[in-house]
């Protein structure tokens, strides 16, 4: 069987796309080195949620969190938990049924121009399924990057993505996708009232991080920063039997996942 012979069977076998999605993830995670953390795995992730819940910490999606601290009704030892979904949708599913499991909520975020995924019947499929279970999904958007920085075009893509959405689930936040170093996509936004007009009640980035008051109180912890698990240790380590604590918001990438 000549070389040729075999990529063929191969592709017909897997699908030309499948292949391109699992490559270009694999070469994320090797050249970020992801592999090395056990953090990275689901076992690791239930022991999290298990040891959280026991010690009497609530957790929040975006939303739940929002209109909880705008009522001044935010739990002592708060957990808001986020999935950006940059990569891989079904990886998001299987993170859903695991926090159900451990009756926790949390917000899924998803993009309409993934390079790594298609806005396709699968991932409107996942995007119902996940909303069925409970949770919150929200948009993940990238237009201002996409479009340089053109706001017109920007808002014309958003308005419209967000419509998209809104066929499969009812959205409410939304959260900016890292794209560049220079440009942030949550730049878009000249104030929060532009939000509003759009029915939404936050963003992220803006409504939480940015928020200073919320943000005096507050430990950001992201699983694509360097030393994100010592991080997560301290504070469990600080915290995990205090009345009252810093409130804990977490972004855990569906993809960096792996299956054990
Ligand atoms: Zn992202």
């Amino acid at each position: 069987m000549t070389q040729k012979t075999i990529s063929l069977n191969v592709i017909l076998r897997y699908g030309k796309r499948r292949i391109t999605t699992t490559f270009k993830t694999a070469l994320l995670i090797l050249t970020k080195g992801y592999y090395d953390a056990p953090s990275y795995s689901f076992s690791y992730y239930k022991y999290f949620l298990r040891l959280m819940t026991n010690a009497n910490f609530k957790f929040y999606s975006v939303k739940d969190f929002l209109l909880s601290y705008r009522k001044n009704e935010v739990h002592q030892k708060s957990v808001i938990l986020r999935h950006d979904v940059d990569v891989n949708p079904l990886n998001a599913l299987k993170l859903a049924q695991i926090e159900k499991r451990y009756g926790v909520t949390s917000t899924y975020y998803f993009r309409l121009k993934s390079q790594f995924y298609k806005f396709n019947h699968t991932t409107t499929k996942i995007i119902r399924k996940i909303y069925d279970l409970g949770f919150e999904i929200g948009y993940h958007y990238e237009c201002y990057t996409l479009h340089n920085g053109n706001k017109h075009l920007a808002i014309e893509e958003f308005t419209k993505s967000l419509e998209k959405l809104r066929q499969i689930v009812p959205i409410y936040t939304i959260c900016a996708h890292g794209a560049r170093k220079d440009m942030k996509n949550y730049e878009m936004w000249d104030n929060m009232d532009e939000l509003t007009k759009y029915n939404l009640i936050g963003e992220a980035f803006l409504s939480i991080l940015f928020n200073e008051e919320i943000r005096k109180n507050l430990v950001y912890i992201s699983d694509s920063f360097n030393g994100w698990e010592q991080k997560l240790k301290d504070f469990i380590k600080r915290n995990l039997n205090a009345q009252n604590t810093p409130i804990l918001y977490i972004n855990r990438h569906p993809y960096l996942f792996y299956p054990i």
